[in-house]
């Protein structure tokens, strides 16, 4: 993978670069500076999201680091379609050129004229602008764009949209023609490629693939818990993402699963296997043969779940993917993007969750920075019964925790686990209980005659334990059940003890003694 280091940037550029908390270039970035530093046009198709104001920024800086500006001849210029994204490529260059002593002046609307022109009369190196301000500082006489070696144009399909082609295009013949063009477009509609084979020197072709950073089509959600013990961390974000599968039910037609690590493909596919649900890994460490069949039965819906790692899953094109999971989230921001992209495809909806802990929270906020939106948080499906579960990848605390819990472990110290599934308020299990039951293997028989969880959810503890508990008692026994229990007895409550003892009444005498007088 290519570093920073690797693209002769200047060292001061390098070292802003650092400071800012990149660790690798993106492909926009890889592919588009190393062109741009030997001086060549670059067309570079991305969209917002992926880097390319940095992809042009530092070869910019890197390039005017030698010279100096001239009174009114800015060096080089920068058009963006509006005022936001004109100040936007203005902060990151104060962010990547606050090592060097560059100038740059903002020329947007809103701005007073005087400001802007006492900057561009003392000469800057980077003039950053909206074309229509640009032209009104231009035909105030204020400005001379004899000087600009470096053009950029940012976002040209929304000038397009904007109407700014025509100033587009005549800001470029007021410009020199030996200029160097970066000129970027999410889209290459053909009024855009006219432009650029008017106005581009045997331009450098870059693309990264159109993505859905915070596309409206994809609902984004965060579920966020901290684990109960760090080393079940990894156990319980599969039980946390089975909840949400459950929880979102049919909705979930299919979906991929990312992991960082192949090592976590295969145990989650297993896992999810496991408790029913029809999943498949797909790796590097694959035979290519069997992830073609892993993808194509993905493709014709007879795998519902595929796991994959990032790099099995770049360039996946399924048109109809209902939802991405991050069961682990991305150490790389951009394979954020990459990932949710996968959903949403072709105007469709899609839904992405990301499941996090706080180990989570520094790649959290990178992806926050490079989405440029926090991802809005979800609660955790109802019922989730974290570490009520088994060292061992069982689907107890989800399946039988609201059925299967019998009064000797609610009461009992042996096990750690069973205290702590009694601690969990005991009607929450139930929704996810049933919620969970298609997709679990069947779980281990309950004991005989224990109440399910949800007719007993309001009543006193009390009552259970009273409840005659074996089949075939009398029916006079049942009225008991309202009585307190047995102190003493444990679950198990003699018969004779629940036997009511009456003496035939005799003529004239109290009608009824108490049990035991007899
Ligand atoms: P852009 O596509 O230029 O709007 O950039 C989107 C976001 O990505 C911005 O918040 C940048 O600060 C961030 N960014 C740009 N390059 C990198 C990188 N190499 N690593 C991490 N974040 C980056």
């Amino acid at each position: 993978m290519t570093k920073f280091s690797d693209l002769a940037l200047d060292p001061r550029v390098l070292q802003a670069i650092s400071e800012a908390g990149y660790e690798t270039p993106t492909p926009i970035q890889a592919q588009a500076i190393p062109h741009a530093l030997e001086g060549k046009d670059v067309l570079g198709i991305a969209q917002t999201g992926t880097g390319k104001t940095a992809s042009f920024t530092l070869p910019m800086i890197t390039l005017l680091g030698k010279g100096r500006a001239r009174a009114r001849m800015p060096r080089s210029l920068v058009l963006a379609p509006t005022r936001e994204l004109a100040a936007q490529v203005a902060e990151n260059f104060d962010v990547y050129a606050k090592h060097t002593k560059l100038t740059k002046a903002l020329l947007i609307g809103g701005v007073s004229f005087g400001e802007q022109d006492k900057l561009i009369d003392r000469g800057v190196d980077v003039l950053i602008a909206t074309p229509g301000r640009l032209l009104d500082h231009f035909e105030r006489g204020k400005l001379l764009l004899t000087g600009v070696q470096i053009m950029v144009v940012d976002e040209a399909d929304r000038m397009l949209d904007m109407g700014f082609i025509p100033d587009i295009e005549r800001i470029f013949q007021l410009t020199p023609f030996t200029r160097q063009t970066l000129f970027f477009s999410a889209t290459m509609a053909p009024e855009i490629e006219r432009i650029t084979n008017t106005f581009l020197h045997a331009p450098a072709r870059v693309e990264v693939a159109r993505q859905a950073t915070t596309g409206e089509n994809i609902s984004q959600r965060l579920v966020t818990f901290t684990p109960t013990r760090k080393d079940m961390a990894a156990k319980q974000k599969r039980e946390v993402l089975r909840a949400i599968i459950a929880a979102e039910g049919e909705a979930c037609t299919n979906a991929i699963l990312f992991c960082n690590r192949k090592t976590e493909v295969d145990i989650l596919a297993k896992s999810l296997k496991a408790h029913g649900l029809n999943a498949a890994p797909i790796h590097g460490d694959l035979e290519q043969s069997q992830r073609m069949r892993t993808l194509d039965g993905f493709r014709d819906g007879s795998i519902r779940f595929l796991v994959a790692s990032d790099v099995a899953a770049r360039g996946l094109d399924i048109p109809a993917v209902s939802h991405v999971f991050n069961f682990d989230v991305p150490s790389h921001a951009e394979d954020y993007v990459h990932r949710i992209g996968r959903t949403g495809r072709a105007g469709r909806k899609g839904t992405a969750y990301t499941i996090a802990t706080p180990a989570d929270e520094k790649y959290l906020a990178a992806i926050e920075a490079l989405v440029k939106a926090p991802l809005p948080r979800v609660e955790m499906p109802e019922g989730v019964v974290l570490g009520a579960a088994g060292d061992e990848d069982e689907p107890r605390a989800s399946s039988r925790s609201g059925s299967s819990r019998s009064p000797r472990s609610r009461g009992g110290r042996d096990s750690g686990r069973d205290d702590r599934r009694s601690a969990e308020p005991r009607g929450e299990a139930q929704p996810r209980a049933a919620a969970a039951s298609d997709e679990a293997p069947a779980p281990a028989p309950a004991p005989r005659t224990e109440p399910r969880a949800e007719p007993r959810r309001d009543a006193p503890r009390t009552d259970q334990r009273s409840e005659p508990r074996g089949e075939g008692r009398g029916s006079q026994h049942r009225d008991r059940r309202d009585e307190p229990a047995v102190v003493g007895m444990g679950d198990h409550v003699p018969d004779f003890i629940l036997r009511e003892f009456r003496i035939p009444a005799r003529p004239g005498a109290a009608s009824e003694t108490e049990p035991g007088e007899a």
